[in-house]
């Protein structure tokens, strides 16, 4: 039947694995033996094992490559678990901060810090994982990674990503209930990366008979991040989009496609970077790609400067370019990346000729016209890349140039044509290059949309990484928008951790001790409640023609009466926020400007009589979200939840309706501050339809060096995060509350005979809660109040029985 070697593998972490390519059922018996006796003796003992005999030579190359991998894993395991508790030291070294008997910062930064020194870059607080930055590459990400991390007890092996993957995954196949991972944390504190390995994981879990779709799956993070990414002062590759991955997955947990929602792009980057940052990174691959491939002439682009868009370090990036190839190579990626997915070569040529006429477009210059009659009248002085952008688009130069130097303005149904300033031409030229690019990212997200979305019923994964709280030296309406919306994720987190817990003990009246934490709510009203918010604010003064960006300081300053906002002295442009994660000091200087956010219908109408198909799809009809803002509605309608939690009455009158910016036509125009409103709505609405798992990154230090622990930078995420706060509730909460009916179904096997069919009451909830022998559960009204660690200790009952 088959056959087996006389010497078998010194140690067994794997016994999946090496019984890999046995019959199947036998692999299994073996496997569910080993689980309960995890022994190599006793597994030898075994009757299937011991009636086989044979010298397959094949069968044993394969399990001598099986049994060094199993030994180096093995090795990796063993120096990745240096703890042992040592009953002298105040703290006691445990991979759950939970389980620490002492419980301040000190302790738990101590904790950390010496985790981190080994190495040991996660720790669990319960249910929730703390991962700090390494700052190098770890290589505990491989396949045997993945497959140790496999459905295994999570005390079995050291905290890790994949451990939280999993439990996501456990979750929603035993429960069949949608999961959403939230990964939080400053700017280069981790976030995308752990979002990568998240789906690395599920991938991995989720074992589509069907390759394609896999490496397809894989693909879509390179190409977003490849237009959405960018080099900022603290990130290399920091994010400059929300994004929320849904991985969809069959009742039985295949995977079978994927949708990334993609929230408010940070489109002024194409146009200008500030000091020692980058435009997103596809501008640099295709640049470099076209000048290796030698194209860049039916590009039109120079290949002695680049364009100015990407040239704000003059000569640096050129010298980047001729000297390493990386940027080359990434644009090879890309180009498999498109094609993998499944884009037509006539969609990824389009999208070339939009990138490289956009990077043209920036090259066209303005000169000031002074005649008798005429001063404000400006003109093209280099119509070589006026020609240039207009042919990479498709469109006629001379259009292009009237669009540019001059508008329409209708008035008492006549319409006269008026001519733009220099200074006014060269924003028309921006706005446009800025709407191009946000619509092209927009319509690759739908694509990739397109192409791996399915109908099918079935259940999904959602991870949340969105970008990370921003401080720089000069922060403007992006930082705010970044950090409002962290800002609502923390209150997000918050609900989750504490408030929503503490009102059901109180209505299922239990006495569980009450942990105070910072609750951010006043700050998020102070920049969401209408009309006196913040962005409530922003959006009247918009509206005024003569408004300036002082009036608008002065405005917050006259309105705004709480601790949260200042005005400091002697600075007129500035104000101050006081957030949760720390003092930022906002430049106001344009604030106006890209909160109205206009495109010139001038520039529209030009744009759609273009011959590239794509591009004149781009513009000939809003790029909605249409039929979203219903859904975000209906959803938070159908939410059942057991009492209606103020963050949802808080959502909903703060939801009124808000379109796509762009959808102008027969309504009041629509700004970047409530169309980022909307956003934040419909990413929420998404989110708490799931069960939420959430993984906070930490930056250990801002100089991203290995190794190196800054005590007073993680101390400070750690404060505002309420990690403290969190260990403490989860330490002495119940995290997962189910209701009697739903927890007699899901358990009942362990208590009663499979057809039987219990009630879903107290005293059936209280036999099966007995018969399991779990300690510290409590029995509320309605509920049975579990542990976090709980669920996990009756799922593998279940299995046993
Ligand atoms: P932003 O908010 O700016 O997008 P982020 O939180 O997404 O930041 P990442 O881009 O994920 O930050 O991480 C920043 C850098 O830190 C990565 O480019 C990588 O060099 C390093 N890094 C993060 N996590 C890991 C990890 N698990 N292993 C190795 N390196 C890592
Ligand atoms: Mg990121």
């Amino acid at each position: 039947l088959f056959k087996i070697p006389r010497n078998p593998p010194p140690t067994l972490l794997h016994p999946e694995k090496w019984c890999r390519g046995f019959n199947h059922f036998i692999s299994q018996c073996l496997i569910k033996d080993f689980e309960k006796r995890p022994s190599v003796t006793h597994l030898l003992e075994h009757p299937f094992i011991k009636q086989v005999h044979g010298k397959d030579m094949s069968l044993q190359k394969q399990l001598a490559e099986l049994i060094q991998e199993q030994q180096q894993l093995g090795s990796v395991a063993k120096t990745r678990r240096p703890y042992h508790v040592d009953g002298a030291d105040k703290y006691s070294l445990d991979d759950d901060l939970v389980n620490l008997e002492v419980l301040d910062e000190d302790t738990i930064i101590h904790q950390l810090q010496k985790r981190y020194a080994d190495l040991q870059i996660y720790t669990y607080v319960g249910d929730i994982l703390i991962a700090l930055n390494p700052f190098q590459n770890l290589s505990i990400y491989s396949p045997q990674f993945s497959e140790l991390y496999h459905g295994v007890k999570r005390s079995s092996n050291p905290p890790h990503i994949f451990a939280s993957a999993d439990a996501a995954y456990q979750s929603m196949v035993t429960f069949s209930k949608d999961q959403c991972i939230v990964i939080s944390g400053e700017s280069g504190a981790g976030k995308t990366e752990s979002a990568h390995l998240i789906v690395q994981h599920l991938t991995f879990l989720g074992k589509a008979n069907n390759r394609a779709l896999r490496e397809k799956i894989l693909q879509v993070n390179p190409l977003v991040e490849a237009f959405g990414n960018a080099c900022t002062a603290i990130n290399d590759n920091s994010s400059r989009f929300g994004k929320y991955l849904e991985m969809m997955f069959t009742p039985t947990g295949a995977v079978m496609g994927a949708k990334i929602s993609e929230y408010l792009l940070e489109k002024s980057r194409v146009i200008k970077q500030a000091v020692g940052e980058k435009n997103f990174h596809i501008f640099y691959y295709i640049y470099a790609g076209l000048y290796h491939q030698k194209k860049l002439s039916e590009y039109r682009l120079p290949d002695k400067k680049p364009p100015r868009y990407i040239d704000n370090e003059t000569g640096k990036v050129m010298h980047d370019i001729v000297t390493k190839d990386s940027y080359g190579r990434q644009f090879e990626a890309i180009q498999h990346c498109f094609r993998i997915i499944g884009f037509t070569d006539e969609e990824v040529y389009s999208v070339y000729r939009i990138l490289t006429g956009i990077l043209n477009t920036g090259n066209i210059e303005f000169a000031a016209i002074s005649s008798q009659h005429q001063t404000d009248k400006s003109e093209v002085p280099n119509p070589e890349a006026l020609d240039n952008a207009a042919a990479l688009l498709s469109i006629g130069s001379e259009e292009l140039q009237e669009a540019l130097t001059s508008h329409c303005v209708v008035t008492r149904g006549e319409t006269i044509i008026q001519t733009n300033t220099v200074d006014k031409a060269a924003d028309v030229r921006d706005a446009m290059s800025k709407a191009l690019y946000g619509r092209l990212f927009s319509w690759i997200v739908n694509r990739i949309n397109t192409l791996l979305h399915n109908t099918e019923n079935g259940m999904n994964i959602g991870i949340l990484d969105i970008f990370g709280f921003e401080n720089f030296a000069r922060n403007s309406f992006e930082q705010l928008c970044i950090n409002i919306a962290n800002e609502q994720i923390q209150f997000y987190f918050n609900q989750h951790i504490f408030a929503l817990e503490q009102m059901e003990y109180q209505s299922e009246g239990i006495d569980a001790t009450t942990v105070e934490y910072e609750d951010n709510r006043p700050l998020l009203d102070m920049f969401l409640q209408k009309p006196m918010g913040l962005l409530s604010l922003l959006d009247e003064e918009s509206r005024f023609p003569q408004a300036t960006d002082l009036t608008l300081v002065d405005k917050f300053e006259g309105n705004l009466r709480c601790k949260y906002f200042w005005r400091p002295k002697g600075v007129e442009l500035s104000f101050g926020i006081q957030h949760y994660a720390g003092k930022v000091l906002y430049d106001a200087s344009a604030f106006l400007e890209k909160n109205r956010d206009t495109l010139p219908a001038d520039i529209v109408v030009v744009l759609r009589t273009s011959e590239n198909k794509l591009l004149q799809q781009l513009f000939s009809s809003p790029l909605t979200k249409t039929g979203i803002f219903c859904i975000a509605l209906l959803t938070l309608q159908h939410l059942q939840l057991p009492t209606p939690p103020k963050l949802f009455v808080f959502q909903v009158d703060t939801m009124e309706v808000m379109r796509h910016p762009e959808e102008t036509t027969n309504m009041k125009r629509q700004t970047m501050a409530s169309y980022f409103r909307y956003s934040l709505m419909d990413l929420l609405s998404k989110m708490v339809v799931g069960q939420p798992h959430f993984i906070r990154c930490i930056k250990p230090n801002d100089g991203r060096e290995a190794l190196m622990f800054s005590h007073e930078r993680v101390l400070l995420q750690l404060r505002y995060t309420g990690i403290l706060e969190t260990v403490k509730i989860r330490q002495k909460g119940y995290s997962h509350r189910i209701l009697f009916d739903e927890f007699v179904k899901r358990y009942y096997y362990l208590a009663f005979k499979a057809h039987e069919t219990p009630l879903g009451n107290r005293e059936n909830c209280l036999a099966i809660l007995e018969k399991s022998k779990l300690d510290n559960w409590i029995l509320g009204k309605t509920k049975v109040f579990l542990k976090y660690y709980h669920i996990e200790q009756l799922n593998l009952f279940l299995r046993e029985v």
